[in-house]
């Protein structure tokens, strides 16, 4: 079963939508294995990132990921890198179809309040980043 990781991140938590987006995820199926609140270190938020390290944006990336907490859930579901892509929209908000989280909540191209892994690939390996295979318990 393919899994995504979610970050919900440092905007989601100061506009309080934290419960709302959960409910969407609730709503499209997915299971969750995991969840917790965090802070990421600025050295985790370059790890994590890594892949965009020398683009213009980087600093300002890591820098925003790293400066408050972000809620950190591994989902669980078929298909669910390409359907949680779906349920948050593009990247640029302002681009994000209509009722999509990202165009409910993001704010800008940089401050888009959730993350969601690219690939199957990347989805294991971003997951297993935060958690422990230990703390990965399906529902039944
Ligand atoms: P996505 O999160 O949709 O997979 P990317 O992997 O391309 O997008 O980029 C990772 C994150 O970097 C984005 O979610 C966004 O927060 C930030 N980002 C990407 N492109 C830009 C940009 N042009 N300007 C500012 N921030 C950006
Ligand atoms: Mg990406």
């Amino acid at each position: 079963m393919e899994r995504t990781l979610c970050i919900i991140k440092p905007d989601g938590l100061d506009s309080g939508v934290v419960g709302k987006i959960i409910t969407r995820i609730e709503e499209e199926g997915f299971t969750i294995l995991a969840m917790k609140r965090a802070r990421m270190s600025r050295a985790v938020a370059e790890h994590f990132y890594a892949v965009h390290k020398g683009r213009p944006f980087f600093d300002d990336l890591t820098a925003y990921m790293s400066s408050a907490p972000v809620v950190l859930i591994a989902l669980e579901r078929e298909n669910a890198i390409a359907h949680w892509r779906k349920l948050i929209g593009a990247t640029d908000p302002a681009e994000a179809d209509e009722g999509t989280i990202r165009d409910l909540y993001g704010r800008s191209r940089g401050v888009n309040t959730v993350h969601g892994s690219d690939s199957p690939e990347n989805g294991r390996i971003e997951v297993s980043e935060f958690f422990s295979e230990a703390e990965l318990i399906q529902q039944r």
